[in-house]
């Protein structure tokens, strides 16, 4: 601050300058001849005066624009504006800072004892609610390295001292497998402790980065589990463990979604996804930590269960029972509540099995489930099971084996017209394996291996054009309206060339497609996507006739058969062979006849085998009978002469003109 204003100053030295003019005077008069010549010196001293006294001096350039230019107000409150936009310009330089940061960062507030963490924080640990504790990092680290952590932030808080420490993640699905969180005491200008400002980053040394690009060529990209080649090292690891520590213990599983592709084809491949995703959350969430989840076919998960100690069945029992009824809970997608059934496998390594035993087990005994209709239950490996699998395996490859040379055959069994005179309006195609060590095999032993291998699909496409070709050979000698029916799986109807690989065989064999029905089960009907039915039609608008085969052994809803070009039912054989000696059978039997008359579709009875059977039948209106009653299923030779004796020209009882019409 000044004492005194610079005019004051000049002001006070011009009066001075005033005064010692006038004290001048006197001298001037005594020395002087003419007074006159005072004059004008008192007019200087009077307008020296003047000046001191009356004059408004002009002020400094800052001062006179401030004065002039600037209310005072603007004066004090500018500086305070551009101080706060320069606040509030460096917050949100510094927010940006911290987004693009590959670090995360966090605060502690000693009075407050609460932790603010940025985003990034949340998006290395792979979690979204952090809290504001440090409990986010007990629930993600090691429980050693927390303990480290937990010490190493005592000493900051008590010791003002910097830390600096690497902890290892529990979730590998993070995407890193370490952090490194370090932290840094903030004082107040009285040396009080205020706050712990920190950082938090994946660790990314080159090291790291390869452990990161190996992390992605070893899980599965849909669910982000494992994959197949990572879960087949893993179980070498286990394998060569358990090899030199004869306590190791471990085991595998595998699960399988039942009827996978009966999802995908009924809603889409986008629920098809969501499901697996969700399988596959659900058994990370029940499985152990350090267990080995996997996926490992479109539908299939395996797993490791690692180091099973004490009473290995009981714990291993309820670890796996609570893991599959977990996984099996209805799921609500896209607003649909979608049940699904998982069947699971279990393997416990005692005997020094070797990568291939055990997944060959595990398989075998899945294979045992489906084919003894155990879906959607647990099994474990039992020895038993080990040499029915060693059977499976080589039927396996036997099957394989057969269709290359050709060994399956064709056996012919007559359907009969019983309201005409029992003539005969086709015959059944029934598969046999003309197997060169044990003679003819019966479709039951090696169909469902085949259907569950796909080997059914060249097997099927093999049977159809012996089929087609030995029609056409009768067709040409003169029976013209014969109908031979061929059985046609699932998995068939799955491929997406089915319609033209039909329509080339047909064509290939010059075979007339009315000559031709296709018999599919209740099950493929029941899968019934647009895909299915869109293949039915196509084959319908070639001409060629759809059978229902086992009618009733589905449980299902009739409506496909409103939606489905459908030719015939075949009244399945359990039910046939009671209907003199059950009610209830009987009743069945009578619903049966009653739907297919109703909705004008063909009907016929499988496995009469009886008089008082067909007698039955005939009195309820069934007109179409198959069964040994007539005829066993024959070779080409014995349904030929079949024929023979059988066979009428008149199309008026004909199946082709009349039962199996399109309705
Ligand atoms: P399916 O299609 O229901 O065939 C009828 C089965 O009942 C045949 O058994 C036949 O021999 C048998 N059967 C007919 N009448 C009688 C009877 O009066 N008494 C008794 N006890 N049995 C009778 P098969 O030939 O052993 O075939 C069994 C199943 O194997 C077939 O049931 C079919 O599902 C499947 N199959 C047979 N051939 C083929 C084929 O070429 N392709 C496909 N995908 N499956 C086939
Ligand atoms: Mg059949
Ligand atoms: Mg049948």
């Amino acid at each position: 601050m000044r004492l005194f204003d610079e005019h004051v100053i000049l002001r006070f030295a011009l009066l001075i300058t005033s005064f010692l003019f006038a004290a001048l005077i006197p001298d001037i008069l005594e020395h002087s001849d003419n007074g006159v010549v005072v004059v004008p010196y008192i007019f200087c001293i009077l307008f020296l005066d003047y000046l001191a006294v009356f004059y408004r001096f002009p002020s400094s350039v800052a001062q006179k624009k401030m004065r002039s230019d600037v209310n005072v107000n603007e004066v004090v409150l500018e500086p305070i504006r551009n101080y706060e936009r320069d606040l509030i310009e460096k917050d949100r330089l510094f927010q940006m800072m911290i987004d693009v940061s590959s670090e995360g960062f966090w605060t502690f507030d000693v009075s407050s004892d609460k932790v603010f963490w940025s985003n990034k924080v949340g998006k290395i640990l792979g979690i979204e609610m952090l809290g504001d504790s440090f409990d986010v990092v007990k629930s993600c680290v090691l429980e050693s390295d927390w303990e480290s952590f937990r010490k190493s932030l005592q000493a900051c808080l008590n010791e003002k001292r910097n830390f600096t420490i690497r902890m290892r993640l529990l979730n590998k699905k993070a995407g890193c497998e370490e952090i490194v969180i370090s932290g840094r005491p903030q004082c107040n200008e009285a040396g009080l402790l205020i706050r712990v400002i920190g950082s938090l980053s994946a660790i990314q040394d080159s090291h790291n980065l390869v452990r990161e690009n190996d992390f992605l060529s070893t899980c599965d990209s849909l669910t982000g589990v494992s994959n197949r080649q990572e879960f087949l090292n893993e179980l070498a690891k286990d394998v060569e463990k358990a090899a030199g520590r004869p306590d190791y213990i471990f085991a595998i599983a595998l699960l399988d979604i039942d009827s996978f592709a009966a999802i995908n084809d009924s809603y889409s491949i986008d629920v098809g996804d969501q499901v697996l995703r969700i399988v596959a959350d659900r058994i990370s969430a029940s499985s152990r930590a350090g267990d080995c989840i996997a996926r490992i076919g479109p539908d299939v998960f395996a797993l490791i269960f690692r180091d099973i100690q004490g009473d290995v069945n009981g714990e291993l029992i309820s670890i796996v029972r609570n893991l599959h009824s977990k996984v099996k809970m209805p799921l609500k997608l896209e607003g649909k509540e979608l049940y699904i059934s998982v069947s699971m496998s279990v393997v416990v390594n005692k005997d020094g099995d070797c990568v291939e035993d055990l997944l060959a087990n595990a398989n075998a005994v899945l294979r045992d489930m489906k084919k003894g209709g155990n879906h959607g239950g647990v099994q474990f490996f039992t020895g038993g099971i080990r040499e029915k699998a060693m059977n499976l395996y080589r039927l396996e490859f036997d099957i394989r084996r057969a269709i290359q040379a050709r060994e399956f055959i064709l056996m012919y069994q007559p359907i009969v017209d019983i309201v005409d005179g029992d003539r005969i309006v086709g015959f059944e195609a029934l598969v046999r394996w003309n197997n060169s060590e044990r003679g003819i095999i019966s479709p039951g032993e090696f169909i469902p291996i085949a259907e569950e291998t796909g080997l059914i699909v060249p097997m099927g496409a093999q049977i159809l054009r012996m089929a087609c070709e030995q029609t056409k050979i009768w067709v040409d000698m003169g029976y013209e309206n014969i109908q031979v029916s061929v059985n046609f799986s699932a998995k068939q109807f799955a491929l997406d060339n089915m319609v033209e690989d039909v329509r080339r065989i047909l064509q290939e064999t010059r075979l007339n497609p009315k000559n031709l029905k296709l018999e599919i089960t209740e099950y493929t009907a029941l899968c019934e996507s647009e895909k299915t039915i869109e293949m039915m039609r196509a084959l319908a608008s070639m001409g060629l006739q759809i059978s229902i085969d086992d009618f009733g052994t589905g449980y299902s809803s009739l409506s496909y058969l409103k939606r489905f070009p459908v030719n015939t039912l075949k009244m399945d054989k359990s039910f046939v062979d009671h209907v003199t000696d059950d009610e209830e059978d009987a009743s069945f039997a009578r619903m049966v006849i009653g739907i297919a008359n109703s909705m004008n579709l063909g009907l016929i009875a499988e496995g009469v085998e009886t008089r008082d059977q067909l007698d039955f039948l005939r009195s309820e209106g069934c007109r179409f009978i198959q069964g040994f009653y007539f005829s066993k299923p024959l070779n080409s030779e014995a349904a030929l002469a079949y024929l023979r004796r059988h066979y009428s020209a008149d199309t008026s009882s004909s199946q082709v003109s009349m039962a199996f019409q399109m309705p």
